[in-house]
């Protein structure tokens, strides 16, 4: 990395949106993995954290807000941080070269059809905001007005002379914000030009990408992500999945090729609805979206006595919760993979999983915001061997459907004390399950051809069956 060509931003102190631009791409890189490694490094081992090759103009995204400056010219930019102020801002190096040329262009256009930019101290005015979401690889650009007012004077010659100047722009819309908010975009919204939405590819598969769905910022990056994430699931075909806080569906849908059947989790509806769209838009039949909280979710299927392999969960900074914590330790897949843009969220929910059954078996950083402290971590957590994880969950309440107040050290040693014989918690599994004990559903069967699970004899069989007699379980 140390070849990355070094370019300075001369606003990076004002601005404030690059917090580490000062120092060089790899000492970028050092600062995020020491960070990463304070925070988890006592979990595993880190893996060296994947940088970009090209860590410039990488946003896909980008919003500018528009004012006037003390001499009353037309500005836009960025907010100061932690101020209301705006900087002027032409070219950034983290965003998107065509998205700033556009943003640049709409306002010498604003200037030339006399339109206001918004006032948000007297609440007047038109134009508060541009946002412009782009499709590196399809080429497709949105343009969302956020304006303070809905009327629109020369509404039809100003997109033409927008259309004229930028033919690259596959839709414009307009959305109003008309309150005294610090979020963009305003709950309506109009379609003045093309389709409403991009599409993008990522991973092989096409997303469409509306104004205010999530979407990853950092498309090449997000490859990166999504194929370690992949990679950590090691998803089995006959896997059950769980894609929790999916967004609009991006890692189920690519999950699904090797699963099946995902099931994808997410809160916001709009959300739901665009994942719904991507899965019919890539012809993916076995996978379903459900629009609810993960972790109650989580905590109603657990109770239905339902099973999941691998749980996928992607939650927003604040991280995931004890509910949806303590239902996958109840549910119990064989892998976690646990995607974090929060490093002190995520080392705090692993922390409860690794003290219930799970075990940290990778810990990779992923830099998706160069420039910024921000990064991205994805770790997989395995189910701690089945004897441990036996041990630790299997309590009397779980043991079987005949009210036994056997636990699996009462059976080993009852076996031990009668027969003089040791028995594996694996076996005394495989024999409930030969007895028609109830077992819990993905335990100790066999997910493919290739996996092997160890026999146990006969003499180790009727002494186990004997001790579930002792202990009535079966007649
Ligand atoms: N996995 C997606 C989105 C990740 S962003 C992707 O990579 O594109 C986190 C998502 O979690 C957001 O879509 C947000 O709406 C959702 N979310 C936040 N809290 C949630 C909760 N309690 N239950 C379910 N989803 C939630």
């Amino acid at each position: 990395m140390s070849d990355v060509e070094i370019k300075k931003c001369k606003l990076y102190k004002k601005c404030g949106g690059c917090q580490i631009h000062n120092l060089t791409y790899d000492k970028q890189l050092l600062f995020k993995m020491k960070k990463v490694v304070k925070l988890m490094g006592k979990f595993h081992r880190v893996e060296n954290i994947i940088g970009m090759d090209n860590p410039y103009h990488y946003r896909n995204k980008v919003q500018a807000a528009f004012g006037r400056d003390r001499n009353n010219r037309i500005i836009s930019g960025v907010y100061q941080s932690s101020t209301h102020k705006i900087v002027p801002v032409d070219s950034c190096l983290i965003e998107d070269e065509k998205a700033d040329e556009i943003i640049v262009t709409i306002r010498k256009l604003i200037k030339s059809f006399k339109l206001k930019p918004f006032d948000d101290k007297k609440m007047t005015g038109f134009l508060r905001h541009v946002l412009i979401k782009r499709g590196f690889l399809s080429g497709e650009i949105m343009v969302v007005l956020v304006t303070g007012e809905e009327a629109f004077k020369s509404k039809r010659s100003f997109i033409n002379a927008l259309l004229g100047r930028h033919p690259e722009i596959t839709t414009i819309i307009q959305n109003i914000n008309n309150r005294r908010t610090s979020l963009v975009l305003g709950e309506k919204s109009i379609t003045l030009y093309g389709d409403g939405v991009i599409k993008e590819q990522l991973c092989g598969y096409t997303f469409t990408i509306s104004p205010k769905a999530f979407y990853q910022i950092n498309p090449v990056q997000t490859e990166v992500l999504y194929n370690k994430a992949m990679e950590f699931a090691d998803i089995q075909k006959d896997d059950i999945v769980i894609d929790a806080y999916c967004g609009t569906g991006t890692i189920g849908i690519i999950a699904s090729k090797y699963a099946k059947q995902v099931i994808g989790v997410e809160l916001n509806k709009d959300a739901v609805k665009d994942a719904r769209k991507n899965a019919k838009l890539n012809d993916i039949k076995n996978i379903d979206f459900v629009c609810a909280d993960a972790g109650r979710y989580m905590v109603d299927i657990a109770d239905e006595g339902l099973s999941a392999d691998v749980v996928i969960m992607d939650p927003p900074r604040a991280g995931s919760d004890i509910k949806f914590l303590k239902s996958v330790v109840k549910l119990s897949p064989r892998k976690v993979v646990y995607i974090s843009c929060n490093p002190e969220t995520c080392a705090r929910d692993i922390l409860f999983l690794s003290k219930n059954k799970y075990k940290v078996r990778k810990i990779q950083p992923v830099d998706m915001f160069p420039h910024t402290e921000h990064v991205e971590t994805v770790v997989l957590l395995r189910r701690k061997n089945i004897d441990d994880h036996l041990e630790f969950t299997w309590t009397d309440k779980d043991f079987g459907n005949k009210g036994s107040r056997a636990t699996y050290p009462d059976i080993k040693a009852y076996v031990q004390d009668k027969y003089d014989i040791k028995v594996s918690t694996l076996a005394i599994a495989q024999t409930k399950a030969k007895c028609g004990i109830i077992e819990r559903q993905n335990y100790n069967k066999p997910k493919s051809e290739k996996s092997k699970q160890p026999g146990c004899t006969k003499e180790r069989e009727d002494a186990i069956i004997d001790a579930f007699r002792h202990f009535q379980m079966i007649p």
